[in-house]
């Protein structure tokens, strides 16, 4: 009977490993099916832009009879087709520093009251340009300087913003700023206030089963090449890690159909890091 008994414990056990190798076979085949993917992504993502620069910088240098309108439209998209290569390669630069541990978070006074104004100069023009409105609030219990990053925030809130233009095609897009209920700061171990900065769109919103994987590398809600959104699936990502070097968090709420707000949580005082660490990695 004894021997029974370790037979069948030795069988669960084995069951159990069988179980543990299958479940790690399946993560590496989807690890990898995700880098094959994000290499298409990329190489469509590189191809585009590079495509419409060579093709007009052809047309340019060839120049016959082109009047000055039509050399400046031209030099225009060539231009723009440089800045969407640019973001791509600073992005996969990021993300690259962030896996190596490599980002420097610089803890500074920042401006609450400014950053309305920062946003708006930088999305009215792509509001202006689709039939969307564009508003930024700020509750009166802010507090107008915090300190953090306030480089890496900007970056955050652009991400999300521009996310946010790409997927709605109307309504509005409206950032809300404002300081979260006491729970979050007990979450993140936060003594002082933490701000709570929205932002909602009135889009194509986001299936449940996808919300929380958008915030990987690489994954899109629609990864297929012939999708109808441009982009490689890094930005929330990016955001994602900002996020979490500067000491906070970020939600997503959405409904397909009706739109999505996604949520930054970040304390009004980041401790900046103790400056040990620096030191012990140098050694
Ligand atoms: P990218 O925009 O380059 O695809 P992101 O990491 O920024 O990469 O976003 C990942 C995916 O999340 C998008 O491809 C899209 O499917 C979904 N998504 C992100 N933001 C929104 C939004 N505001 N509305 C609808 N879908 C969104």
């Amino acid at each position: 009977e004894e021997q029974n008994r370790l037979a069948e414990e030795r069988a669960l056990e084995l069951k159990k490993a069988k179980d543990e190798l299958e479940e790690y076979s399946l993560q590496l085949q989807q690890s990898s099916q995700y880098k094959s993917d994000f290499l298409a992504n990329m190489s469509h993502e590189l191809r585009t832009p590079l495509n419409s620069i060579l093709i007009l910088s052809q047309m340019l240098m060839e120049n016959g009879g082109m009047d000055q309108d039509e050399v400046e439209e031209y030099a225009r998209v060539v231009n723009t087709a440089g800045g969407d290569l640019l973001r791509l390669i600073d992005d996969i630069l990021d993300l690259s520093k962030i896996e190596a541990g490599k980002i420097e978070i610089l803890t500074d006074e920042v401006n609450v009251t400014e950053l309305p104004q920062t946003l708006k100069r930088l999305f009215d023009p792509v509001a202006a340009k689709k039939n969307v409105t564009f508003e930024v609030l700020t509750d009166a219990n802010v507090p107008p300087v915090i300190s953090t990053d306030g480089q890496r925030l900007q970056q955050i809130l652009k991400n999300l913003l521009s996310n946010a233009f790409k997927f709605t095609e109307q309504g509005s897009v409206t950032v809300q700023i404002a300081v979260s209920p006491p729970e979050k700061a007990e979450q993140l171990r936060c003594s002082g206030p933490v701000l709570a900065i929205s932002v909602a769109d009135t889009g194509i919103g986001i299936p449940d089963d996808k919300q929380q994987i958008i915030f990987e590398a690489f994954q899109q809600v629609d990864g297929t090449t012939n999708r109808q959104y441009g982009g490689t699936g890094l930005g929330l990502s990016i955001c994602r890690e900002f996020t979490r070097l500067l000491g906070g968090v970020i939600e997503v709420e959405s409904e397909v159909g009706k739109g999505s707000t996604f949520t930054l949580y970040i304390p009004s005082q980041l401790e900046p890091e103790p400056v040990v660490f620096t030191a012990l990695e140098e050694v």
